[in-house]
């Protein structure tokens, strides 16, 4: 009797597995270390509202973010660059958009990481813009199922990147637009080789994020990179990892409670992350 209920149990957890993408090809990446429940959650530090709103207080320390997955984007304290993480590395593109290494000890206002599983693949080639880009992965979460979480990863060359990054903001904080607004830098590369990084937050992740899809970008010789703005993919291998589990950290900035989060942000949101 004990022994059938097991059998029951394991059956279960494969039933929930395989209902988010196809869990067989994700063993290969997977480090023994890293519970599965743990892989399969989108960790995301704080709120794009406070963010948007000017609370830039570093909350989590990159040493921390990096226990909380190997893959992902998000900002610096102060808004001191764009955070993109791959292969379990925190970069940082600078206000003139080069890229660094982000120190251990520096805190992050807001991010969303997770351990990157691929659960399906597909070779991809001239994808003009990022429009078209977002066109093919909705029909990709339109069959895989919109209410999920998926982190992507587009790695490939690209006939042209166009990407942003900010200069440092000083205290007392501006909000996130108005900071844009005198302090937002853009470059373009041709030809490039790289990563982009690439989050999908649910529609009714809206209060929380912003619903869709948000793309970071770092160069293979991990020397440029910035928050997506346009593109255009010659050749690439596209990857998806679709996650059931969503963990959120409210954090601990004396800034965060006073924030008034009553108000809906959306079209702040939109101007913050978009070009037009
Ligand atoms: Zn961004």
């Amino acid at each position: 009797m004990k022994k059938k209920a097991a059998v029951c149990a394991l059956a279960l957890t494969l039933a929930v597995l395989t209902s988010c993408g196809d869990s067989s090809s994700s063993s290969e990446n997977k480090k023994n270390e890293t519970p599965e429940t743990d892989r399969e959650t989108i960790y995301q530090v704080s709120l794009l509202q406070g963010l948007t709103l000017g609370d830039y207080n570093g909350s989590i320390s990159v040493k921390e973010l990096k226990q909380k997955g190997d893959t992902g984007i998000g900002i610096f304290e102060g808004v001191n660059g764009e955070l993109i993480m791959v292969d379990g590395t925190v970069y940082r593109a600078k206000a003139d958009g080069s890229i660094e290494t982000a120190p251990d000890d520096e805190t992050i206002p807001f991010a969303n990481v997770t351990f990157f599983d691929s659960d399906e693949k597909q070779d991809i080639s001239d994808i003009s813009s990022i429009a078209d880009l977002k066109k093919l992965l909705d029909e990709k979460v339109e069959k895989l199922g919109k209410n999920q979480f998926y982190m992507v990863r587009v790695d490939g060359t690209f006939k042209k990147m166009h990407a942003r990054s900010e200069l440092k903001q000083e205290k007392p904080y501006k909000p996130l637009a108005e900071a844009l607004k005198t302090d937002q830098r853009e470059f373009s590369w041709d030809n490039i080789e790289g990563t982009v990084v690439a989050l999908y937050c649910p529609e009714y992740m809206k209060d929380l994020n912003a619903a869709g899809w948000h793309l970071h970008f770092v160069s293979k010789d991990k020397a440029y990179g910035g928050h997506v703005l346009e593109l255009d993919v010659d050749k690439a291998e596209l990857k998806i990892d679709c996650t059931q589990g969503f963990n959120m950290q409210l954090p601990d900035t004396e800034m965060f409670p006073t924030l008034d989060l009553t108000k809906d942000q959306s079209e702040d949101i939109k101007k913050v992350e978009t070009k037009d």
